[in-house]
């Protein structure tokens, strides 16, 4: 027996690279690959919801391998009633998911390359030892292993503070994916989704197909939407390089093309290969600058809806169902089976009130890793075998995505994949960019492993708490 590689995560970048690593690593490599809801490949996006959820990129851009740009519209066109679909069509999130899980299911059962075995766990700690990294199971056993990948994907959204006194209670539904965000809910009650961005379009559609009839209140500081896709699509702008890493000078030159002409969706999509490597270049001022002044307005034009569900989201705007506020809530209080919301419009000093019998966490992936609430990201940082990145966006990783420790050292062998990575490349959320990288990470670590030895055993739970 050679090197084990564990990898933690089977939402969409835990998939992407252990099936690259399969095929890339020796025969006699054996891959672990962990989830801990059981479920291997839908991760949190793609997880079977309402078939009205759809993916916000086109059939043909989501292929799980760059090497394979058709290998996604291929599988979709082989499914029944799906042949026909066209390369730009938005297609529904559960069938991505079954595509991934399908695809790790011929990966496990596969007898050239790698061995890869699926194991329904959660990994609670990591600690060095014997060369490699012993691995802590909620379920109580242990796995040594020479090489750990982290593939944990985003953290829940943290809502406002002012919102605590509603936790709870009947009004609150957790975050949008929570299995309590619409149960048991009166189709007349109003609802206040909080955020506005493209979990909280989830939510409208979702209770729409749910037949909802009362009001649906969105907040966010700004009230932005995202916004559509253009139909038909136009391809990418060519912008003028080298671009200045520099957040109001960019924001000029991609005005400067709109205004010659270009359609805004084109000069997005044209910044689009160069963003990682402007990321990189600001410093973290530059960084901190972007994330306070552009990101909603980069957000809602990077991150659009599928143009139908656009259209059903104007719907609701236009009779006055969906109403979209730009403010601050500023107190929530329980009454009874509703609650009373007091929030701030932006630019005026006067609050308004709202009643609500459902409020609804749409706020998007937590922004600060030091208040995860993953056990085990919370174990790392307390050990001292990850730090968090300078904004505390995600954990601080090298060129090649391995954990800096507290002390800013490299963690041998201690990988990390997708957003947790955001801090060092900022886009790297969504499946074009993260199959690029699972690749990239893939191809290397096959490279690794020839050297490897078996670790040792992993010690008994007891000893590995106090390994460092
Ligand atoms: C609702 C939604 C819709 C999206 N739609 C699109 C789209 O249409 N197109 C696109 O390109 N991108 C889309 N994205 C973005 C992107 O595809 C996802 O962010 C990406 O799938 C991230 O995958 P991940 O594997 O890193 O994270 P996740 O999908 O969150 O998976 C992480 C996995 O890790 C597991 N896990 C966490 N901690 C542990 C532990 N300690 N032990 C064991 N298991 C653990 C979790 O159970 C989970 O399954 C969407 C994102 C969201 C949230």
């Amino acid at each position: 027996m050679a090197a084990s590689i564990a990898i933690v995560g089977a939402g969409f970048s835990g998939s992407a690279l252990a099936l690259g690593l399969r095929v890339h690593a020796q025969s006699d490599v054996t891959l672990h690959l962990f989830d801990r809801s059981g479920r291997f490949g839908p991760g949190l996006a793609y997880h079977p919801a309402s078939p009205a959820h759809l993916l916000n990129v086109p059939a043909a851009r989501m292929s799980a391998f760059p090497d394979q740009p058709d290998d996604f519209l291929d599988w979709l066109r082989a499914q029944p009633g799906m042949e026909g679909t066209a390369a730009g069509a938005f297609a529904p999130r559960a069938a991505y998911g079954a595509y991934l899980s399908e695809r790790l299911r011929a990966g496990v059962a596969a007898r050239d390359g790698a061995r890869l075995q699926i194991r329904g766990d959660q990994v609670t700690e990591i600690a060095r030892s014997g060369g490699g990294y012993a691995l802590t199971l909620a379920t109580g056993g242990t796995l040594a292993a020479n090489i750990v990948v982290l593939a944990l994907g985003n953290e829940p959204p943290m809502p406002p503070a002012e919102l605590n006194l509603l936790v709870g209670t009947p009004v609150w539904g957790g975050d949008a994916w929570s299995a309590a965000a619409l149960q048991a809910l009166d189709p007349d009650s109003p609802v206040l989704l909080v955020g506005t961005s493209l979990t909280m379009v989830d939510v409208v559609i979702s209770l729409l197909d749910a037949g909802h009839r009362g009001p649906i209140h969105a907040i966010s500081r700004r009230g932005l939407l995202p916004r559509a896709h253009r139909a038909p699509p136009v391809p990418p702008a060519t912008l003028p390089t080298p671009l200045p890493p520099h957040v109001l000078e960019l924001t000029q030159i991609l005005r400067a093309q709109v205004a010659a002409g270009q359609p805004w969706h084109a000069v997005v999509d044209g910044l689009r290969p160069h963003t990682q490597a402007l990321w990189e270049a600001m410093d973290a001022t530059e960084q901190g600058r972007f994330l306070r002044h552009a990101r909603a307005w980069w957000d809602v034009h990077r991150h659009r809806m599928a143009a139908e569900v656009a259209v059903r989201i104007e719907a609701a705007r236009a009779t006055g169902q969906l109403r979209v506020h730009a403010g601050r809530i500023v107190a929530a209080s329980p009454a009874g089976r509703a609650a009373t919301i007091t929030w701030r419009p932006r630019g005026r000093d006067e609050t308004e009130r709202l009643t609500a019998g459902r409020v609804i966490a749409c706020t998007g992936p937590a922004a600060d890793i030091r208040r995860s609430t993953n056990p085990l990201v919370l174990d790392l940082l307390r050990r001292g075998l990850g730090r968090p990145d300078p904004l505390g966006l995600g954990l601080d990783v090298s060129a090649d995505a391995e954990l800096r420790d507290a002390t800013g050292g490299i963690a041998t062998g201690l990988f990390a994949i997708g957003p947790l990575t955001r801090g060092r490349w900022w886009e790297i959320t969504s499946v074009p960019d993260i199959r690029v990288q699972a690749a990239r990470l893939a191809q290397r670590l096959a490279t690794l492993t020839p050297q490897m030895r078996p670790v040792a055993r992993a010690p008994a739970t007891q000893k590995l708490r106090a390994a460092g």
